[in-house]
């Protein structure tokens, strides 16, 4: 049974400027490493019993029927500098389907060889990425979390040349477009007008059908990053690598590069190799999305009549962005501590608690949740200053008499697990010796981050400091 995918590739449509068709290059030796079967379904997708047909499919080895294969151009600022050209220089956009039962989505193949965008760059991916990405990107969406899903990891049986050969592999990414704030900066820095609106036409038709202005098309992407980025830091996600190519018009959590998820919890915690400054560490992630936005503005407002009053609209809306963030952020950490509705008079409490875990060093993950449980005893043993968690927990006590049900709340709010980044790190080298059983271990526990985690209890351990990751690589 060949693979049969219903494409309808509207950014294949788009008149020629927005992309570089290019087929991907085959790989030597396609070996299938992961597939998501319930994803496939929900795109519509039957996927034939056959590994080895998958693979060649999942590797751009033999694309079905109807696929386009392309590569999107756009520039970006990358850590404040901007990038004019940067583009899919090693993924393409392989077509989009538009099941009946749910929205529009593409499907990109990442690690697929070379692109026009390529730069140096060899256009491949080691499985470490690859498997990464595939695992904690299903694990986001498992904490219902936006973001881009993996379909298929697939082992081309091709060495990529990093610091040493690795084994490489091949990602296919599902997203509800690849669409960035780059895009826009791409032809707003080359005066393309034209190009500007139609990006933007199609922009709004896909993610913001309701905006009727290119001003409420900004407003709504702005509001989705601004939630986005709290729910990131309620689950101590640190992204890494937030630079505006990375930053999805859709909201969607996009391009897991560095990622890493806070262990014992500190606010300035960074922990990829390249982020030197931390400008893209735990809590400034709050303060570079306004930055962001900042720029998808600017590039928006070429596509504006010129004015003060247009230039006046579009700062305030930016500016605007960090109060929309404090507020999804104490909307989130409020129920973390149960406020069903954490106003703002509530932030003293939910800052005490973070400044008690922040000086003991307590872990993020397992603080909240033995908050959330019938054993208040496992959270005070987060602390090393006892008695000040003790005169937290009174005026905690106190705070909840006022909430209808908050253990359910909280039970619901805070996981049990999150992709440590100590057993990512494991699962990788496994996975590289041939080894696939913990990258199957972990998938299945982080299906149900939120549940009991009975036999999975040893994944909520956090590591040993022999264990402790303390850099990651973008692993391009
Ligand atoms: P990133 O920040 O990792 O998302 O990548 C930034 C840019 O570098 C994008 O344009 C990528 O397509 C490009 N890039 C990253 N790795 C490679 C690679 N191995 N080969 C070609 N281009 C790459
Ligand atoms: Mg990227």
């Amino acid at each position: 049974m060949t693979l049969h995918i219903p494409f309808d590739n509207s950014f294949a449509r788009l008149p020629e400027g927005f992309a570089a068709r290019h087929a991907p290059d085959p790989v030597p030796a396609p070996r299938l490493l992961a597939v998501n079967r319930p994803l496939a379904a929900d795109l519509g997708i039957t996927l034939p019993d056959d590994d080895d047909a998958l693979a060649r499919v999942f590797s751009g080895n033999a694309l079905p029927e109807g696929a386009e294969p392309l590569a999107q151009v756009y520039a970006g600022h990358q850590f404040g500098g901007f990038s004019p050209q940067l583009g899919d220089g090693r993924a393409l956009l392989i077509g989009e389907v538009a099941p009946q039962n749910g929205p529009r989505r593409d499907i990109q193949l990442k690690g697929s060889g070379r692109t026009p965008f390529s730069r140096m760059g060899d256009g491949r991916a080691w499985m470490g990425p690859v498997l990464r990405e595939y695992l904690v990107s299903e694990a986001m969406q498992a904490l219902g979390i936006p973001t881009t899903r993996a379909l298929a990891a697939v082992a081309t049986g091709e060495t990529v040349q990093r610091e040493t050969g690795l084994p490489g592999a091949v990602l296919t990414r599902v997203a509800a477009s690849h669409l960035r704030v780059g895009h826009f900066e791409y032809f707003a820095a080359r005066r393309d007008t034209p190009r500007l609106h139609m990006l933007l036409d199609y922009a709004i038709a896909r993610h913001a059908p309701d905006a009727a202005t290119p001003l409420d098309f900004l407003q709504t992407v702005i509001a989705r990053q601004a939630d986005l980025v709290a729910q990131w830091m309620s689950v101590g996600f640190i992204h890494g690598v937030m630079n505006t190519d990375n930053t999805s018009i859709s909201g969607e959590t996009i391009d897991y590069g560095p990622c890493a998820f806070l262990d014992s919890y500190h606010l300035e915690r960074v922990f990829s190799s390249i982020d030197t400054g931390g400008r893209y560490g735990f809590a400034n992630q709050a303060a570079i999305l306004p930055w962001n936005m900042a720029q998808l503005a600017s590039a928006l407002i070429a596509a504006e009549p010129q004015g003060a009053a247009v230039l006046e609209a579009y700062t305030q809306a930016v500016h605007a962005m960090p109060t929309a963030i404090e507020t999804a952020w104490l909307h989130r950490f409020g129920q973390k501590i149960g406020l069903a509705r954490a106003a703002q008079s509530d932030r003293p409490l939910i800052d005490a608690l973070l400044g008690l875990m922040m000086r003991d060093g307590a872990d993020f993950t397992n603080t909240f949740r033995a908050l959330s449980g019938a054993d208040p005893a496992a959270a005070r043993d987060q602390f090393l200053d006892r008695a000040a968690f003790d005169d937290w927990a009174g005026d905690w006590q106190a705070r909840l008499r006022q909430e209808d049900d908050p253990a359910a709340l909280m039970a619901r709010v805070n996981p049990a697990l999150i992709p440590r980044n100590h057993r990512v790190e494991a699962m990788i080298q496994a996975a590289v010796a041939g080894n696939m059983a913990p990258f199957q271990e972990l998938s299945d526990a982080l299906a149900t981050p939120f549940a009991d985690p009975g036999d999975a209890a040893d994944l909520t351990r956090p590591p040993t400091a022999e264990e402790a990751v303390t850099r990651t690589f973008c692993g391009t």
